[in-house]
């Protein structure tokens, strides 16, 4: 990607998720990312969660307004290149960020291209969005979306397909697409019969596949998001999405090899590149 030069504005990017205060995950996961390709972060937080590498002991949301409020403050401002959505907690949330982006002009048939990472519970299984809110994912917010980025837990929550093969993987990125985003992405990096982590991105028409060797390491969190905001990242700076997911899957596995041990549970991927 292009690197930023001294004293001129660079592509700016919003992210609109949730706080980690382990800073492995999340908004944190995030702006490490934007930052090291040279990119301007700007941020609407939607939860602040009490965390650390053991994993979530608690969340408090902010109001949907103040949510919204932050995206329209800093778009009116400062202008973004593209936007991505982590952890949103909550039916109203996801409602306002959704209203938002409407009005923005944030989303896949406006200029702004948008990527919902559909953030369902962290990986120790505490959960980072309310089951109620599901169907609100699905009609609001996955529609309005490029791409959106669901590992395999997530693929079975929003479409209730049980993906275990290559074929119930395209089912998925079918039924995903059904939905209305533009690109599905079935992220294979759970599919624990497989050696490789096969992720497929499909667009209703094409079907793409992207596989890297699955990194052995117990330091992966926080790899969802620095995918999803790698993808945004390549996004804001013009990339077709299968450009930007073959980029984002690099820096992953990048920094799924250069992770660390951080406290007694799990480290952070650190895309170092
Ligand atoms: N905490 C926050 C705020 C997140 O946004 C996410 C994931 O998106 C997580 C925790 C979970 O990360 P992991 O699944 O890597 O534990």
């Amino acid at each position: 990607l292009p690197t930023a030069a001294p004293g001129v504005t660079p592509a700016r990017v919003l992210t609109i998720a949730g706080s980690d205060s382990g800073g492995g995950a999340g908004i944190q996961a995030d702006m490490r990312t934007f930052a090291l390709l040279g990119l301007h972060a700007c941020v609407a937080v939607t939860a602040v969660t009490v965390q650390n590498s053991l994993g979530v002991q608690g969340f408090q949301e902010i109001e949907p307004e103040t949510v919204a409020a932050q995206m329209h403050s800093v778009v009116a401002d400062i202008g973004v290149g593209a936007a991505k959505t982590g952890m949103l907690a909550s039916a109203p949330i996801i409602e306002a960020v959704a209203g938002a982006c409407i009005d923005l002009g944030i989303g896949r048939d406006s200029g702004v291209p948008l990527v919902v990472d559909p953030v369902c519970a962290s990986m120790h299984g505490d959960p980072l969005l309310a089951t109620e809110a599901l169907d609100t994912l699905r009609s609001k917010l996955i529609p309005l979306a490029t791409v959106v980025t669901p590992n395999l837990d997530e693929v079975r929550l929003i479409t209730a397909i049980d993906v275990v093969d290559a074929t119930s993987q395209r089912a998925a990125a079918h039924a995903l697409h059904d939905l209305g985003v533009q690109w599905a992405l079935v992220k294979g990096g759970h599919l624990r019969s497989s050696e490789q982590s096969p992720d497929l991105l499909f667009d209703g028409d094409e079907f793409h596949e992207f596989v890297h060797p699955r990194i052995a390491t117990a330091h992966d969190h926080g790899a969802g998001d620095t995918l999803a905001a790698a993808i945004a990242s390549a996004l804001a700076h013009g990339y077709s999405v299968p450009d930007a997911v073959s980029f984002a899957k690099r820096w992953v596995t990048r920094g799924l090899e250069s992770a660390y041990p951080l406290g007694a549970g799990h480290g952070p991927v650190n895309p170092l590149w």
